[in-house]
């Protein structure tokens, strides 16, 4: 069962975003192109995010929106797409944003997750949003390193943003740019070298990874789907009974070897 598989952990896998981080995004810049209002913008992507569960969606939501959306969906990994004032837009990744107007994204740097609001013809804004690393996430990770596991951050979010708070944490490995497939075969590559992976995610676009896990540890400030579904629910901020969770196992695991 679970718990067996939980004492012979070898890797644990790390989604970023309100999981390593706190998920609780704030927007600290937009950028209106020319002829467009900071304000606009915000009520336009006010509208989009309204049918998101994502920890961004959740930052945009002090913003008056400019209207009910129409013809909407999320696409997971990359953003949302509906018509919002008579046109159609895109907010989430650069690239998949900008592609709406057959744009390559803008040339965006800084560590900051930057996501784009686009509409047929032109990327329109782009928002900058700063989250914070969840606290005591370093020491979990370190004593996971004490173990002997193995620690990694598997991200849909740009490189740029991924790499300073994976190396916050002390993750031994880290990608960004993933897709929710991306994500999945990753897991699926260090099963088949052999190893036991807990992944740990909120449920928004690391459902697929979460399912295929050994064992999948779901944050409790997710989806509940993830947390119907997963082996383990952290329902505290800390990501300590994790690591309490590993030892109990291995003493179980042990007691059990004894009879
Ligand atoms: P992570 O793996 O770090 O938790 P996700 O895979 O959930 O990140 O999201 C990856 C990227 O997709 C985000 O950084 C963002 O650019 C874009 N994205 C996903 N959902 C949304 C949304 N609702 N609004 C804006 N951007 C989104
Ligand atoms: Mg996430």
């Amino acid at each position: 069962g679970a718990v067996e598989r939980l004492a012979r952990v070898d890797r644990v896998i790390f989604d970023k975003t309100g999981t390593l981080t706190l998920g609780q995004l704030r927007i600290t810049a937009v950028e209106a192109a020319p002829g467009w209002e900071a304000d606009e913008a915000l009520a336009v992507a006010a509208a989009l995010e309204s049918v998101s569960e994502h920890p961004i969606a959740r930052a945009f939501g002090m913003a008056h929106p400019a209207g009910p959306p129409t013809d909407v969906h999320v696409a997971p990994g990359r953003g949302v797409e509906g018509n919002v004032i008579g046109r159609r837009w895109r907010l989430g990744k650069p690239d998949w944003a900008a592609a709406l107007a057959g744009k390559a994204p803008p040339d965006l740097r800084g560590d900051d997750t930057a996501v784009c609001l686009a509409d047929q013809d032109s990327v329109r804004a782009v928002f900058r949003l700063a989250d914070r690393l969840r606290g005591g996430a370093r020491e979990e990770l370190q004593k996971l390193r004490q173990l002997g596991l193995a620690t990694e951050v598997a991200s849909g979010d740009a490189v740029e943003a991924v790499a300073p708070m994976a190396a916050a944490a002390g993750a031994g490995h880290w990608q960004g740019g993933m897709t929710p497939e991306d994500k999945l075969a990753l897991l699926r590559a260090r099963q088949q070298a052999g190893e036991t992976v807990v992944m740990v995610g909120d449920g928004v676009n690391d459902a697929p990874v979460l399912a295929g896990a050994d064992v999948s540890v779901a944050m409790a400030g997710g989806t509940p789907l993830a947390q119907t579904s997963a082996d383990m629910v952290l329902l505290g901020e800390s990501l300590a009974p994790l690591v309490e969770g590993i030892l109990q196992a291995r003493r179980a695991l042990r007691i059990v070897r004894q009879n």
